[in-house]
């Protein structure tokens, strides 16, 4: 499985960091993991067309992670009018809701030719023989953060989280960890990481790497990465857009 990094920012970001929105590429497959504001153009910059991504996974409803999931839905109408039928959307408790409150405002393009929701409780699902299951994380009532397995290998993507002993131990030996770090230690918010509760995770799942995303401007400093070594002696980069992060299954 490979994963590359559309977006390591947040809202606040500037164009270097992209709001979240990540493609995983299986088997010649692929599927897209979030979708904020301005990922249709990251997938342009790799040339990648829509109608050829799957299915779409939602850690949660922040628009920061989801905004551009209703234009993603346009453009493969617009390209390929039937490609919604076949295309699958899977997402936390409350996914149908949200989706038909927005459907409802868009008509025939969107209402004749439908995705298929899916909402993730404890199942595990299968895409192209990569195991997927979700963990509830806290960080909004229903949202999630998602481990990946190919064979025996594991990918971890925290989405926006608080730390929290669920997912320490459900991303517990990982072989590649996605971790957001949206705040600086002096400057800690509700709901994110900071360098030292990042480390923790790091340090308590075992994680044999960690890439750092979901980074936001007041610590997005040239110094983030040493605040993180002094916290942890476990291998750890900063994440930037298009970067791709190679499992091997
Ligand atoms: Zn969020
Ligand atoms: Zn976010």
């Amino acid at each position: 499985m490979k994963v590359t990094i559309l977006g390591s920012g947040t809202i606040l970001s500037d164009i270097k960091r992209n709001p979240s929105g990540y493609v995983l590429e299986h088997d010649n497959k692929s599927a897209l993991l979030d979708c904020g504001p301005g990922i249709l153009h990251q997938l342009d910059k790799l040339k990648m067309n829509v109608c050829d991504l799957d299915c779409l996974f939602i850690s949660h409803f922040h628009l920061d992670h989801c905004s551009d999931v209703f234009a993603l839905l346009m453009r493969r109408y617009l390209s390929d009018p039937v490609s919604n039928e076949t295309f699958k959307i899977f997402g936390p408790t409350g996914l149908n809701e949200w989706y038909m409150k927005i459907a409802g405002t868009q008509g025939a393009w969107l209402n004749d030719r439908q995705p298929k929701m899916i909402e993730f409780s404890s199942q595990v699902i299968y895409w192209h023989e990569l195991e997927i299951s979700v963990c509830r994380n806290g960080h909004t009532e229903n949202s999630i953060s998602y481990l990946l397995k190919d064979g025996n290998k594991k990918f971890f993507y925290s989405s926006d989280t608080d730390f929290n002993t669920d997912i320490i131990a459900f991303a517990a030996y990982s072989d590649i960890a996605v971790l957001e770090c949206s705040y600086p230690d002096e400057n800690p918010k509700p709901g994110h990481l900071t360098p030292s509760k990042l480390a923790k995770i790091v340090d308590l799942a075992a994680i044999k790497k960690t890439i750092v995303t979901h980074i936001y401007p007041e610590n997005d400093t040239k110094d983030l990465i040493q605040r993180i070594k002094t916290l942890s002696m476990s291998d750890i980069e900063i994440g930037f857009d298009f970067m791709q992060i190679d499992l091997e299954g």
